[in-house]
């Protein structure tokens, strides 16, 4: 009731949900207070938690941020909603993000940007800008995000919360919807490391239904936390401190190095060759792959369809022409043009080639290293509007995107604020800034402990 009523009296200036679910929260407390009666209750029995609006949830509108499915009522739920509900946990509605989580800024949602709760002019981030917005404004203790090139981690970083993205295949994909689809991950989004820790005790794991999720066993995240950082060896890319970092993150991130190295970890730099590729690679791979999935929306089976279309036709380019904004009908043109015959070998099949180099940066780093460290995004949140033209947003995703590419597992944590300067007339305290930590497929145990020690 008290984060419902907060919701109601912030919310509507800071917009980071797109449906409240109020009464079905109530419903859900009402259930897990029974639970804790009886003795039945797991340790997240009850905890109130946000969820991406990409997850489908049944009976539940699930928008994705985009007009295309602004009347879609999902069937069904995606296996990590199944999972919450299971544990007990409340979901207290569906979060704002970027139009098919194609963004960096949550400015291209079809029910308007989200602000960032440190600085109502700035953006929170995206892709999951409503998630990260809605914990760091005491909305939820928590929520679900997901991370197809930074958007779980980069918004974490602007709202100054603790954000992991799993390897891929760690957490299932049934029921999220489709971005990239070799690259999409869900993950937890909230105050602490420790906090993550408890949401992928309850996320992680097989499941049958994603062909591509791994059936491995799930550890406690939980156990290593406190396990010391003694010997551990950190690896700084060199690629991630060059040009076009702003000097107050570097500053942030260099402070918390430190940090580390008081904790007997020691520093090693390294390099990643290949990191000017992880763009230009990521932005062939991603649309021609959200080209392919975006075609199912088609005025028929689901989702908008236009008014009086006089042919089948005109029925699909009406409804599709009206369903999606500019970004998502900008990466489908890319995509599509990639996937054509004659450009096929020279744009997809190259960026598959440069993706495989990309990887391999990261398994050479890793034969010397146990985890690297860098900044999250190349500056603090920017203003709302401040990014006008496509490829200056792209560049945001800089040092997130070639963890996707690789599969690996990432996260960021808050390492203090940055950039304090005059709103209104008014100073303010500043913005926040994040620490990316990296590690080996499946070291997201590890990456818990190291972000964990420093909080
Ligand atoms: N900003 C990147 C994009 O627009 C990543 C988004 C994401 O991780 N979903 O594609």
């Amino acid at each position: 009731e008290s984060l419902l009523s907060r919701i109601k009296r912030l919310d509507g200036e800071l917009n980071s949900f797109i449906t409240v679910t109020g009464d079905q929260a109530l419903a859900a407390a009402t259930e897990a207070d029974a639970l804790r009666a009886r003795g039945e209750a797991g340790p997240l029995a009850g905890l109130p938690i946000a969820l991406k609006d990409i997850f489908c949830t049944r009976g539940v509108r699930t928008s994705c941020g985009s007009r295309m499915l602004d009347n879609f009522i999902a069937p069904y739920d995606a296996t990590v909603v199944e999972k919450l509900s299971q544990a007990g946990l409340i979901s207290l509605g569906k979060t704002n993000m970027d139009e098919f989580a194609m963004g960096s800024s949550n400015e291209s949602s079809f029910y308007g940007p989200v602000k960032n709760p440190w600085d109502l002019n700035a953006v929170p981030g995206g892709s999951s800008g409503g998630s990260a917005a809605a914990v760091a404004a005491g909305l939820a203790p928590a929520a679900l995000g997901t991370d197809t090139g930074g958007s779980i981690r980069q918004p974490a970083a602007f709202c100054g919360i603790t954000g992991l993205k799993p390897t891929y295949g760690r957490v299932s994909r049934y029921g999220i919807i489709a971005y990239a689809s070799s690259l999409d991950q869900a993950g937890p989004m909230a105050y602490t490391a420790e906090d993550c820790a408890l949401l992928m005790n309850v996320i992680a794991g097989h499941d049958a239904r994603d062909s591509t999720s791994v059936p491995r066993p799930v550890p406690d995240y939980r156990a290593e936390l406190n396990a010391p950082l003694e010997g551990l060896k950190i690896g700084l890319p060199k690629e991630y401190f060059g040009d076009g970092l702003d000097s107050g993150v570097e500053n942030a991130v260099r402070e918390a190095i430190k940090v580390y190295e008081s904790l007997g970890a020691t520093i090693h730099e390294v390099s990643l060759p290949h990191t000017h590729l992880a763009i230009p690679a990521y932005y062939v791979i991603a649309p021609a792959e959200a080209s392919s999935n975006l075609s199912r929306f088609d005025g028929v089976r689901f989702g908008h369809r236009c008014e009086n279309p006089s042919d089948l036709i005109d029925l699909y380019k009406r409804s599709r022409a009206e369903g999606f904004g500019d970004e998502v009908k900008r990466r489908i043109l890319m995509g599509t043009h990639t996937l054509s015959e004659g450009f096929f070998d020279a744009y997809y099949k190259k960026a598959q080639q440069v993706r495989r180099l990309i990887r391999q940066d990261f398994l050479d780093a890793f034969e010397n290293v146990d985890v690297l460290m860098g900044p999250a995004a190349p500056t603090a949140a920017f203003d709302l509007g401040a990014q006008k033209d496509p490829v200056s947003m792209y560049l945001q995703d800089i040092y997130t995107i070639a963890i996707n590419l690789a599969g690996i597992p990432g996260i960021s944590a808050p390492v203090g604020l940055v950039d304090g300067r005059p709103t209104d007339g008014r100073p303010t305290d500043g913005r926040p800034t994040g620490l990316q930590i990296l590690g080996p497929h499946f070291s997201e145990a590890r990456l818990l402990n190291v972000a964990h020690q420093y909080q």
